[in-house]
């Protein structure tokens, strides 16, 4: 996939009223976008289908729903005051502010590509007969770009490590990374940016305080961990969920809903023994993983990333990365944060944060493996794995979106092949019974095969036709998003057929 198919699917979502900038009318905000009337239920679907794995399908996992707003010192505790930051760089010439990190993993990801394109073009050259770990251990181009991906490598996790900004500035002038607007080398120096937003609490005369916007939903889970444990009666190894906002002022947001300003997170901390921790992240990396492959858009769109730079206090670290259209991108952290966050608050609140153990009668600061996914990435990896420009007979081409049932917004649409003789009636009686179990839509403008192409773009999976004969014998015509093709079945048949395919129930089986 291209950038070009990707501006084709941000229209798409905007045209079919499933995201839209914010404040569109006033020439927009950056990086912060709404969701229109199919989105918001896609939307609610994924985050249903991520709960209901999480509490529904895990005895030991509950879920909680903390505000927005926290105590600030919640922040100084968590780092977030003090580290949390990014490098951040301007080029003179065209004004425009980068993130030094990003530039530099962006050079060494273009030095991958021409290494893979190397080896891609010795294997269709040499077929059959081609080694392609030889080839790569030999080949002196491939070798040369190699050595020099790694020494940038190297002196990248260094400065990132050291904390040592003019390291960073020092590895774009060297490898002569330019402004991809400008083309020139004119960097400023790099400083460190904090992505936090702040507001004030209270009103001034009274001396307000400063709050901030939370940054990630998992200060609320860690600083009630006690609360849900003792009133839950909950015995490590528990988890709690939580789907909520979070705010980040990201100095480049770019590339749609990938990453934005106010967008939604959906984390799980699993409580566990300390020393049980390596135990509990494979196997929490292993359910998230299947978690995302149960969707069907192929296994090969998803790969871990290990972090080469583990936070000061995590032992484990990694990406759940998917095939993006700009590429293979973060959707999903599994950290293994030890006893760091419960740690801190025991330290800054001056409270025990301490779980007494039955099994081994004493009491401990637990470990942490947490899950974080954001929603809006997520949301955005399905709809881009879902698009579809079908060529059809006739040189006709149709635009549809093949979601997963599950996650679909509509799941039937009822269309009466005329709009008199007392078909749009009887469409009415068929939603009016199903409509209980479904989000169903009811269309009678235009011809059928507009309608159809009208729900393949919004991807509904099941479109009911209702002509002459439906009034006689109770069928009806039902057809196939996917296959386009059409069968007759009895009224009375539809909730089972349509059940089968569309219900999260299905779904969370073949997970659960
Ligand atoms: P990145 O490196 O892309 O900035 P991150 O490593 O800072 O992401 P985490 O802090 O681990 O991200 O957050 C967990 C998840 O929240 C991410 O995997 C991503 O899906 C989502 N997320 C983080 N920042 C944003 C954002 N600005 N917009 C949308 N989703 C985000």
């Amino acid at each position: 996939m291209s950038e070009d198919v990707f501006k084709k699917i941000v229209s798409h979502c905007k045209e079919y009223g499933f995201v839209f900038q914010s404040s569109e009318i006033y020439d927009g905000l950056s990086a912060v976008y709404d969701y229109g009337q199919m989105g918001v239920e896609l939307k609610n679907n994924i985050k249903k289908y991520w709960w209901d794995s999480m509490v529904l399908l895990h005895e030991n996992v509950v879920g909680i729903d903390s505000a927005i707003f926290m105590h600030p010192t919640i922040w100084k505790a968590s780092g977030h005051v003090d580290a949390f930051n990014d490098p951040l760089i301007d080029n003179k010439d065209s004004k425009k502010r980068y993130r030094a990190d990003v530039l530099i993993e962006e050079y060494m990801a273009k030095i991958d590509e021409k290494i893979n394109k190397e080896v891609e073009k010795a294997a269709k050259r040499f077929g059959e007969s081609f080694d392609e770990a030889m080839f790569r251990q030999t080949n002196p181009r491939i070798l040369e770009n190699a050595k020099k991906r790694d020494e940038v490598h190297a002196r990248f996790v260094k400065a990132q490590n050291d904390n040592d900004l003019e390291e960073l500035r020092q590895i774009i002038i060297d490898c002569e990374i330019v402004d991809p607007i400008s083309g020139t080398r004119n960097w400023t120096e790099v400083r460190q940016f904090n992505l936090m937003f702040s507001t004030e609490m209270g009103s001034t005369a009274d001396g307000a305080m400063k709050v901030y916007l939370r940054p990630e939903t998992a200060q609320g889970i860690f600083v009630n961990f006690l609360n849900v444990q003792k009133t839950g009666r909950m015995k490590i190894p528990f988890g709690i969920a939580q789907i909520g906002k979070a705010f980040r002022n990201e100095i480049v947001a770019r590339q749609f809903i990938f990453r934005m300003r106010e967008f939604e997170q959906m984390e799980m901390q699993f409580f566990v023994r300390p020393g049980e921790e390596m135990e509990w992240f494979a196997k929490w990396k292993e359910t998230r993983m299947k978690w995302h492959k149960a969707l069907g858009f192929g296994d090969h769109k998803y790969r871990f990333h290990d972090h080469d730079k583990l936070a000061h206090y995590a032992n484990a670290a990694t990406d759940v990365e998917f095939e993006m259209p700009f590429g293979f991108k973060e959707v999903e952290g599994i950290h293994s944060r030890k006893d760091f966050d419960l740690s801190s608050h025991e330290t800054y609140s001056g409270k025990k944060m301490q779980y007494f153990d039955p099994e081994l009668n004493k009491s401990y600061v637990p470990y942490v493996i947490e899950t974080s996914i954001g929603v809006d990435r997520m949301f955005l990896s399905v709809v881009s794995a879902s698009y579809y420009e079908d060529e059809l007979d006739g040189g006709e081409s149709r635009a549809v979106l093949k979601l997963p049932p599950a996650l679909a917004p509509i799941k039937l649409a009822v269309l009466p092949l005329i709009k008199k003789d007392g078909l749009p009636e009887k469409a009415r009686e068929i939603i009016d019974n199903l409509k209980f179990d479904f989000k169903c839509q009811y269309d009678e403008k235009d011809s059928i095969g507009k309608r159809y192409r009208r729900q393949d773009a919004i991807g509904t999976p099941y479109c009911v036709t209702v002509d002459h004969q439906s009034l006689e014998d109770n069928t009806v015509t039902i057809r196939y998003r996917d296959t386009m093709e059409q069968e007759r079945v009895a009224i009375d048949k539809l909730a089972d057929i349509i059940a089968d395919k569309v219900s999260m129930k299905n779904l969370l089986k073949t997970i659960g």
